[in-house]
């Protein structure tokens, strides 16, 4: 079996603990450190490890063996030297996934220059997902791949109940690809193009923002 992804969590506010709490539940191992006492010891009672200690120190991070683990995350948004120094520490130390929450744009332009290799948007993100599931009616989740194309999750428009991907010619009508249909607890990846969407059938699609917004015409 293939070891398990050891993941550190670097900052344990809302964004760090949330990530921590659900990684942990989710049966994984996971190092959190803050520099505040508190925050350690609340969240030591939910997760493998818990620290305390200032992650900008070079001596500190090698001291928790920071460059053993596979994906790190750097949490810390208010202040941006901080998560700076501590993403350039833990690049440096020759960790393979850092991941880093930004505060604003320049903060993540920054990032993405001394090595991030994955920088997050929390409020912004959260923000467009809650916007098109509250503007559209089938969108249930959405997910920004890039500035042009997203990944949605969409309830099924009534007029393609009983219809097939092929019969609805839905790449070339729509721009959309129908990557994964869920029905109740099954999921039917890479649907075939005679596969037939069923009532309360849930469409994992990709395509422009624009065109996944248009499916919602497919709604009597
Ligand atoms: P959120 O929005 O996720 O609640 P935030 O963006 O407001 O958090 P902060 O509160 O600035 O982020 O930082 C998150 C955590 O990072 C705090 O608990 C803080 O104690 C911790 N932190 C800040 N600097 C360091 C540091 N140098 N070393 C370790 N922890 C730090």
């Amino acid at each position: 079996m293939a070891k398990k992804k050891q993941f550190a969590i670097l900052g344990l506010g809302r964004f760090g603990s949330s990530v921590a709490y659900t990684l942990t539940n989710m049966g994984y191992d996971v190092l959190a450190v803050d520099s505040n006492e508190e925050r350690v010891e609340e969240v030591s009672k939910e997760v493998t490890h818990a620290v305390q200690a200032n992650v900008t120190s070079e001596k500190n991070l090698q001291a928790l063996g920071i460059r053993n683990f596979d994906v790190v995350i750097v949490a810390i948004g208010e202040d941006i030297q901080a998560s700076i120094m501590a993403t350039i520490l833990v690049k440096d130390m020759g960790v393979e996934h850092v991941v880093v929450k930004s505060q604003d744009k320049m903060h993540g332009e920054v990032l993405k220059r001394i090595g991030a290799d994955r920088v997050i948007f929390p409020e912004w993100d959260m923000g467009c997902r809650v916007a098109h599931n509250l503007a559209t009616t089938n969108i249930l989740d959405y997910i920004e791949l890039s500035p042009e194309y997203s990944l949605a999750e969409v309830s099924v428009p009534t007029k393609m109940v009983g219809k097939t991907p092929q019969e609805l010619d839905l790449r070339a009508k729509y721009g959309v690809t129908v990557l994964a249909i869920k029905r109740g607890n099954d999921i039917n990846i890479s649907p075939k193009a005679n596969a037939q969407f069923h009532k309360s059938d849930v469409l994992i699609v990709v395509g422009k923002q624009g065109d996944i917004n248009r499916l919602e015409e497919l709604n009597s």
